[in-house]
């Protein structure tokens, strides 16, 4: 289909709700055009592990997760899944910080900036799938991770909304911490 422009801060677009769609819908035409070029964008870059729709200025409930090894994150295997109307229904544990940046949140000099943002490590997700049939799921770790910054941007949070400004990072520093920690953890 097409890449798309993602949207960035600021934009008004990026805090407001994604509209849920309904179980026919999800194999209508606009919406599988709708989900090709969310892929499309994605596949456009080579961070990115996952998108919503409302980034390419549609503010309807539809995340992509496409984990895939990043510049950044070599180690990550690849997992792709689409989630119309996705929503936590449940959480485990207690949350723990953990690196994210957004496609969305860019600098003066249009890379990514970074935070550790408080995560649950383990969740329950609902959500209707590519059939338009209700399923949920378990998810853990880097998923957990991905699916809990999707489902804030349905609901109009970007990750930094929820850390202190001075928390945000470059890219280059964020490289830097997580090969500090990284080596720590060795
Ligand atoms: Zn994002």
């Amino acid at each position: 289909m097409a890449v798309r422009e993602v949207i960035t801060t600021p934009d008004d677009l990026l805090s407001s709700k994604s509209e849920f769609i309904t179980a026919s819908e999800v194999k209508s035409e606009k919406i599988q055009n709708l989900v090709a070029d969310i892929y499309d964008t994605l596949k456009s870059g080579s961070y990115g592990v996952g998108m919503s729709a409302i980034q390419i200025g549609e503010p309807l409930a539809v995340s992509i997760v496409m984990i895939r090894p990043t510049p950044n994150r070599p180690e990550l295997g690849h997992f792709n899944k689409e989630y119309f109307n996705p929503k936590i229904i449940e959480t485990f544990g207690e949350k723990e910080p953990m690196w994210e940046g957004c496609c969305s949140v860019l600098d003066e000099e249009k890379n990514p900036v970074y935070a550790k943002v408080p995560r649950y490590k383990k969740i329950r997700v609902s959500y209707l799938d590519s059939e338009g049939e209700e399923q949920e799921d378990i998810a853990e770790d880097f998923l957990a991770h991905v699916l809990q910054h999707e489902v804030d941007h349905i609901n109009g949070i970007i990750f930094t909304d929820l850390v202190p400004e001075d928390a945000t990072v470059s890219q280059e520093e964020y490289r830097r911490r997580l090969a500090l920690e990284k080596a720590e953890n060795k």
